[in-house]
C-alpha cells in the first residue's frame, strides 16, 4: 500500500519530482506560497492544501524542497515553536528534506522530530531540473539505517541514484562539497570557453574538443554555459530555470562557512564563492550557468 505524500515547496525542483512521484500512483497533498506553483500540481492531479498543517493532516510522509535553512526551519520549527509543523504530525510519520541547507540547520531539525518520535533524513539531491523532470537525480541522504531503508523505494521513484552518506547532516555535508566542486566547474567552465571565443573560436567546436580531452566535466556534458551550443539548457532559454545564481551563491557560503568552522582551506572554493557574490548582485534569478556574462556580457541580453 502506498502511503499519502505531503509535498511542500514545488520550485524548478518540487514541481516536478511531485509530479514524478503522481506518475508512480502517489496521493499527493501540495502546498507552495506561489499560486502559479501550486496550480501546476493540480493540473498534475495533486490537492492543493492551504497550509503546511493542512497539507499533511492525512500523510505518512512529508517531503520538502525549500530555497534555503530559514524556509525549512520556519516550516518545520514554526517561528516561536508553538506552530511547529513536527508537532502537529503523528509519531512514526517519515519527514524527508531535500532541500540543499547547512548540516547544522538539518541536525537541528532532526534534534526535534526525534524527540516527537518522527522519522527525519536529510536528503538533498544533484542532477538539476533535467534530473529532477527525468526522476534520475542522485539523492544524497544523512539518517539512520531502518529510516534511511524505509525511505528508499519513494526516493527511487524521483532518483537513480540513493546514497546513503552517514548520520543525520552527512547528506548535507556532501552536497555542499559537491556544489562547491560545480561551482568550480561551471566558473572555470565559463572562462575557458570565453578565452577560446575571444581567440577566434567557434563556442561549440571548442566546446566538442574540450568535451573529449581532459577538461571534460558535467558542465560541458549536459550544461553548457554558452547559449545555443546545446539545446535544452538554461543558457539557451535566456538563462531562465535551472538553479539560480542567488542558490549556487547560498551552497557556496555554506561550504564556506563549513571550511572555516572546521578550518580547512579551499582556496578554489573562496574564489568561486567571489565570483558567485558579485554575479548575483544583478543576476540572482538567473540560472547560474550565466556566470558566462561575467566574461561576455552579449550571452546576457
Ligand atoms: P525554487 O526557488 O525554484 O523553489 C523553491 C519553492 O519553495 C518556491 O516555489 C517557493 O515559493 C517555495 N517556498 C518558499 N518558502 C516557502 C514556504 N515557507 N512554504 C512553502 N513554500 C515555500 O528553488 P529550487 O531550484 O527548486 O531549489 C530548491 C532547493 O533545492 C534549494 O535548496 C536548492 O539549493 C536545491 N537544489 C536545486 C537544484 C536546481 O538545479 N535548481 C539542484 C539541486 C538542489
Amino acid at each position: 500500500d502506498k502511503p499519502n505524500i505531503a509535498f511542500i515547496g514545488l520550485g524548478n525542483m518540487g514541481a516536478p519530482m511531485a509530479e514524478n512521484l503522481l506518475k508512480a500512483g502517489y496521493m499527493l497533498s501540495v502546498y507552495d506560497l506561489s499560486e502559479s506553483a501550486t496550480q501546476r500540481l493540480q493540473q498534475a492531479g495533486a490537492s492543493v492544501a492551504s497550509s503546511p498543517k493542512d497539507a499533511v493532516s492525512n500523510a505518512q510522509v512529508v517531503i520538502s524542497m525549500l530555497p534555503a535553512g530559514k524556509h525549512v526551519h520556519s516550516v518545520y520549527l514554526g517561528k516561536n515553536g508553538s506552530d511547529s509543523l513536527l508537532a502537529a504530525l503523528p509519531k512514526g510519520t517519515l519527514v524527508i528534506d531535500s532541500s540543499t541547507i547547512a548540516a547544522a540547520d538539518a541536525m537541528k531539525v532532526a534534534d526535534a522530530a526525534i524527540k516527537l518520535g518522527i522519522d527525519f533524513l536529510d536528503a538533498p539531491v544533484s542532477g538539476g531540473t533535467g534530473g529532477a523532470i527525468a526522476g534520475s537525480l542522485t539523492f544524497i541522504v544523512g539518517g539512520s539505517d531502518d529510516v534511511f531503508a524505509k525511505a528508499k523505494p519513494i526516493l527511487a521513484v524521483m532518483g537513480k541514484n540513493i546514497f546513503h552518506a552517514g548520520d543525520h547532516g552527512a547528506g548535507q555535508v556532501a552536497k555542499i562539497c559537491n556544489n562547491m566542486l560545480l561551482g568550480i566547474l561551471m566558473a572555470g567552465t565559463a572562462e575557458a570557453i570565453n578565452l577560446g571565443v575571444k581567440n577566434g573560436l567557434d563556442p561549440k567546436v571548442l566546446s566538442d574538443i574540450m568535451l573529449q580531452s581532459s577538461g571534460r566535466n558535467w558542465t560541458l556534458e549536459v550544461y553548457n554555459p554558452y547559449p545555443q551550443v546545446m539545446e535544452n539548457v538554461p543558457s539557451s532559454n535566456g538563462y531562465q530555470g535551472g538553479f539560480m545564481s542567488k542558490l549556487m551563491q547560498k551552497d557556496l557560503n555554506l561550504a564556506m562557512q563549513t571550511a572555516q568552522d572546521t578550518h580547512v582551506e579551499t582556496p578554489m572554493g573562496a574564489k568561486a564563492t567571489e565570483l558567485y557574490e558579485a554575479h548575483s548582485v544583478e543576476n540572482g534569478d538567473k540560472d547560474f550557468s550565466s556566470i558566462m556574462g561575467r566574461h561576455d556580457s552579449s550571452v546576457l541580453s
